[in-house]
């Protein structure tokens, strides 16, 4: 007995080294708090949306992992576009007993102006080039990550039409990578491409390889895949999951023809949830699609929520909407 325990001593260390060379890789991307989120009308993509953040630092996240703006700047637009909206749109066709909250009655009014646009308001953008360049901040010194960060480059180069490149000396406007330790050890982006800074993605060394992938896809101005409209048809989530943050649908640039489920931008069902119960099940539809897609995954790679490559819609996707670009 004592001669196995010492066995099982010595060969402990490779014990574990094998499991984690044959678990299939999944993200670590950021998680918010929800005790500090709020409700506001924002325009993503051209699109109006009444969405949840959380005020994280001095940042408004969705989805976990993407920055829309400082929680400031965010208050500040939200403001502006309900009192444009309230101002500018008739609304003599409504009730006291038809209002609700500030922000139901506004969005009922959109519903009934689909062609109102409000001057003041930023959207969210595409960046103006599929030729996007970098700089990789001299805060991130970890050689691993600067390691990570060209892996994940070199895969969004190679599999589609985008051309991350180094940025010249002076360029404005360009994607950075930034150590994340100021911001709490995250691993998350600035969704898309703001016209006052270009991009950020915050990370730093415990970030996975996958997740690095990931907050490009975002950079770029992708959402997640389970945040569609149409998720339930494949997943079926907790009853928390559509007012929560972290969790709710929300429209997105373009559209995919499928719900993805092998997607670099889809979470796994235990992802994020911080009780570790997984937070979706896949539907009968779900396992379909699931079945569908994951052959063009490498082996090992294939679960839901995997971050070792981008799937073939993933591609699909991104050249699509950057084509003209
Ligand atoms: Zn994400």
């Amino acid at each position: 007995m004592r001669i196995f325990v010492y066995l099982l001593l010595l060969f402990a260390p490779y014990l574990v080294a094998a499991q984690e060379a044959t678990e299939p890789e999944f993200g670590n991307e950021a998680v918010s708090p929800e005790d500090d989120t709020y409700r506001v009308l924002v325009n993503l993509f051209d699109g109006w949306q009444l969405i949840n953040y959380a005020k994280v630092g001095q940042n408004a996240v969705v989805g976990g992992d993407m920055v829309l703006g400082t929680h400031a700047e965010i208050q500040e637009q939200n403001l502006a576009n309900l009192l444009t909206l309230l101002g500018e749109v008739d609304r003599s066709g409504f009730t006291d007993g038809d209002t609700g909250s500030l922000l139901d009655d506004a969005m009922r009014l959109l519903e009934n102006t689909p062609d109102f646009k409000a001057a003041t308001q930023k959207s969210t953008q595409l960046w103006p080039s599929k030729r996007i360049p970098y700089v990789v901040a001299a805060s991130i010194t970890d050689d691993e990550l600067k390691g990570k960060i060209q892996t994940a480059i070199n895969l969004w180069n190679t599999m589609t039409i985008i051309e991350l490149v180094p940025a010249s000396a002076g360029e404005r406007n360009v994607l950075v990578f930034e150590d994340a330790a100021g911001d709490g050890w995250v691993c998350q982006a600035w969704l898309g491409y703001y016209s006052s800074r270009g991009g950020q993605i915050e990370i730093n060394p415990a970030c996975s390889q996958g997740a690095v992938i990931h907050e490009i896809g975002h950079a770029l101005g992708i959402m997640h895949e389970h945040s569609r409209f149409d998720r339930e048809q494949f997943i079926a989530t907790r009853p928390f999951a559509e007012s929560s943050p972290n969790y709710q649908t929300i429209g997105a640039v373009g559209s995919r023809t499928t719900y993805d489920l092998c997607s670099v931008m889809h979470y796994s069902n235990r992802q994020a949830a911080a009780d570790q119960v997984p937070w979706f099940e896949l539907t009968e539809a779900g396992r379909a699609n699931f079945n569908s897609c994951k052959a063009a995954l490498p082996p090992g790679c294939r679960q839901v929520g995997q971050r070792c490559t981008l799937s073939p819609a993933d591609v699909a996707f991104i050249n699509a909407v950057y084509r003209d670009r």
